[in-house]
């Protein structure tokens, strides 16, 4: 068996195969929105953490990895040119249909793996896997939002402070596993008001840049660190994964 086990390689036998014979019953799909990460960063940065950390743990540990979904749920960034945000409902409706095709054959741990959180996201995901574990003994859901990973360890590294979005923690992140999509020439820290940037049609006002935080003090040995303790939660947690 060749890891990661990604579907964009792995042919309909050979899944089969893998859960009768190797008992592989886990599924992670990573997820995030198409997002302004500050004026040095691509929009990629949320769907490509969650990808390229359960590429890493794919490496270490058998399970399924679903192709990369860009969607997820914005708020105070919507306004900024490239950002794209579906409605909480949109993304817990495509949530569960993918999670009834995977139990469908033999999928018993769905892991759904996020790069962003944020309230108008972390709620619905947090309400629809209660609901969904609750109706269904057959077949777990999770939602696990990268940056919850090992979070302790994590902030020893960065301070949450200048890390709210696209700054110290995810600048870092990328300088270690996309550096072609980080500019640091243009880098900036800002803080703005978080209040005044709760209405994202106002947003820009208040709000010059897309970083909250600094993303001038980031650096690919810290991102490296991050990426470690991230892709180590993540295996940990299917190790411990119930039987069902
Ligand atoms: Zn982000």
């Amino acid at each position: 068996m060749q890891l990661p086990l990604l579907f964009e390689k792995l042919k309909w036998p050979e899944i089969e195969k893998m859960i009768q014979e190797d008992g592989i019953r886990t599924i992670v799909i990573p997820f995030g929105p198409v997002e302004e990460h500050g004026p040095h960063m691509g929009l990629g940065v949320d769907y490509i953490r969650p990808q390229e950390v359960a590429i890493r743990a794919g490496k270490k540990l058998p399970f399924f990895i679903h192709p990369t979904l860009p969607v997820g749920v914005l708020n105070k960034s919507r306004s900024f040119p490239g950002s794209v945000s579906v409605e909480p409902e949109t993304l817990t409706n495509l949530m569960t249909e993918i999670y009834n095709s995977c139990k469908l054959w033999g999928m018993k741990h769905i892991i759904f793996l996020s790069g962003h959180g944020g309230k108008r996201q972390t709620p619905y995901t947090d309400e629809l896997v209660e609901k969904l574990n609750k109706k269904s003994s057959d077949a777990a859901i999770y939602c696990i939002v990268v940056s919850d990973l090992n979070r302790e360890e994590q902030e020893k590294i960065f301070n949450r402070d200048n890390a709210i979005h696209a700054a110290e923690q995810e600048t870092s992140e990328m300088l270690y596993v996309r550096p072609d999509i980080v500019e640091m020439d243009n880098a900036v820290a800002e803080f703005p008001d978080v209040e005044k940037i709760q209405d994202h049609t106002t947003a820009r006002d208040h709000w010059k840049s897309g970083v909250r935080g600094d993303a001038t003090i980031a650096t690919r040995e810290k991102g490296e660190k991050i990426v470690g303790l991230q892709v180590k939660g993540l295996i940990e947690f299917i190790e411990n994964l119930d039987k069902i």
